[in-house]
Parts: C-alpha cells; structure tokens; sequence
C-alpha cells in the first residue's frame, strides 16, 4: 500500500505530527520499535516545562499523547526501520518486518545518550554504570553515587537521585553548569549533594560491581578517587540518524540540518523534533516541530499538484 506519510519515531514529535496528519487528511502511518511509544520522555521522572501539565510524569504525559494519537484513529507500525530509499513515486522505509512506500517521510527517531569513552564505563554498564536514573535509581537506595555532566538531565538526575540515595557527586567538566538556572537552584540547595567542578571521570573501577572512579581536575591536575556504587551518565544526545545517508545533510554532531519548517535538503523528506539541529531540545519544541513538520509534508503535496 502507498502511503501520503510515512512517520519514524513515536515521540513527542512524532504522535504530534501524526495528530497533525490524521487531522489533515493524509494517509499516514507512525513506525515505532516499541507499541509503547513515547519515547525518551518516558524515562524522565517529571515534566514541569510543558504548559498545562506541571509536574507531570514522562510516563503519564507519553501515555498521554499516544491515547489522544489513538482516539483519532492514528494508525501505527511496531517496527523499526532500517533504511529509507527514493524510489520513483516517493520513498520506501525498510523495517525488521516488511517494507513501506510514502510520498513523503517525517524522521523523528529522537536522539540516544552519549557515552563517556573512558575504561570500565561498557564493562560495567548495568553493573553501577547507568544512563537512566529514573529507570535504575531505586536499585542505588541509601547508597553512594556519582552523575557525570552539567546540563538538564545531569541535574534533574541528581536532584531525583538525592532523594534516595545517600550521597549523590556531581562531576562537571566545567566550573559552571550548562542546565537552566531553576534546576541549579534546586540542586545546590540540596545537602547531600556535593559538586565536583573542573573533573572528569578518567576511570570506572569495580570487578562485578562499580567500587570507585578515578577523578581527574582538569584546573591543577591532581587525581583522586571517589568510592561511588553507581554512576549515572548524563553527557547529552546522540541523534539516532544512522538509517539516513546521502538524502540529507548532517551537522558536525550527526543531527539532521533543517530550519523550522522542518523540511531536509530532499524535497518530500522531513525532520521533527530532537533529530534536527536547532536550539532547545524540549518536549515543547518536539511537539511543535510535529506540527510544522505536517504542515510542511501539505505544502509540499499542494506544490506537486500545482
Ligand atoms: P546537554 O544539555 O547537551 O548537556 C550535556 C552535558 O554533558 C554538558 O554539561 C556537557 O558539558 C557535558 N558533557 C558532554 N560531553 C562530555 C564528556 N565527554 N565528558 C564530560 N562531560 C561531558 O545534554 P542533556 O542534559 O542530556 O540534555 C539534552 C537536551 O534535552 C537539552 O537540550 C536539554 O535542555 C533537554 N532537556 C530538557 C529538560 C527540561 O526542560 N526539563 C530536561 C531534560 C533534557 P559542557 O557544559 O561543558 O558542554
């Protein structure tokens, strides 16, 4: 069956546009790995950004967007696609499962967590090495624990962590914290978290378990360790783009370039949400680049048919 729309991703951006596209008419079908959908919002413990739902879980507001995308009727695949080629009518997406044809394609495959690079860190991943301090925090209950970065996510991680957890580090390369201001106001009031600027991890340590990390100051040079049980990495995105090639262009750090209107340098393909090189990465500019994204994939249709 031919497509109008094709959707990769089931994010914010991508139930977005598929509302969008549902309500405009088009034949459109949302491609997801997973029938849950959501996609890095549920991992987030609490949304307090997004207007109307203050302090909202990421899981309650994903099962939200999806229940919405679902009472209009959206249709969605349980597959993940693997390649996207043009073909004379418009594209073809490959999955695990079967192959697709659209007239236009929406990529909204998010982005994933970075690593650090450093000995110990894949060894002991699942073992005290975590990228997802919601999804295992709990396991680290009354215990010592480290956070790598400075941004958003670093901080949210550390504040939800310093609930439970005995002793929460937070290490920052920097001497100055990347993440907004609210969220650092939180997290310095909280006492049982100390910072620890200028450092990086240069070590994660522990045979069947994370023991200890070695710490490097990056200002004066000196190393110490630190006895931590976990460690909970937090250094930002890596755009999910490696099922695209040649049809459109990247930016130094792998994210699809495109502007608002959310088109790709291939007429008929289009980028939404943290996927596209653009200046905040939030639920709210995700949702936002749905819509634009459909109503860019309208112009595009109206321009053929003129
Ligand atoms: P981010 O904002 O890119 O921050 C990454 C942090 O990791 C930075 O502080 C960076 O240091 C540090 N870093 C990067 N590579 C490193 C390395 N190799 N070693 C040590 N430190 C390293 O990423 P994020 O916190 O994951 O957030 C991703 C996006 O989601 C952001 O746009 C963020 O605003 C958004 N977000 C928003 C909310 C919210 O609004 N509530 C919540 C979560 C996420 P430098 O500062 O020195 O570069």
């Amino acid at each position: 069956m031919m497509y109008d729309l094709i959707i990769i991703g089931a994010g914010p951006a991508g139930l977005s546009a598929a509302v969008y596209a549902k309500r405009a008419g088009l034949k459109a079908v949302t491609l997801d790995s997973s029938p849950m959908c959501g996609g890095q919002i549920l991992n987030t413990y609490e949304v307090d950004n997004y207007l109307g739902f203050k302090g909202i879980s990421g899981m309650d507001l994903g099962i939200k967007f999806k229940v919405h995308a679902d009472a209009l009727g959206c249709q969605f695949i349980t597959a993940t696609a693997t390649k996207v080629n043009k073909t004379d009518n418009g594209f073809s997406v490959e999955t695990d499962k079967e192959t697709i044809e659209s007239k236009a394609v929406i990529f909204a495959m998010g982005a994933d967590h970075s690593k650090l690079g450093v000995p110990g860190e894949d060894d002991l991943s699942g073992m005290g090495v975590s990228y997802c301090a919601t999804c295992d925090g709990a396991f680290f209950r009354s215990k010592d624990v480290a956070v790598v970065g400075g941004g958003d996510v670093a901080v949210e991680d550390a504040i939800f962590l310093s609930r439970g957890c005995n002793k929460v580090y937070l290490i920052h390369r920097r001497d100055e914290l990347r993440a907004a201001k609210i969220l650092q106001n939180q997290l310095l009031s909280i006492p049982n978290v100390t910072m620890v600027y200028d450092s990086v991890i240069k070590s994660i340590e522990g045979n069947d378990q994370v023991e200890n990390i070695k710490v490097l100051n990056v200002k004066d040079n000196t190393e110490s360790e630190i006895k931590v049980d976990g460690v909970f990495i937090a250094v930002g995105l890596k755009p999910n783009s490696e099922i695209i090639k040649d049809l459109v262009d990247f930016d130094e750090k792998g994210f699809i370039i495109s502007d608002e209107d959310c088109q790709t340098k291939t007429p008929g393909l289009f980028v939404a949400g943290d996927l596209r090189t653009k200046r905040l990465r939030q639920v709210v500019t995700a949702v936002s680049d749905g819509a634009n994204a459909v109503t860019s994939v309208e112009d595009y249709f109206n321009r053929q048919k003129a």
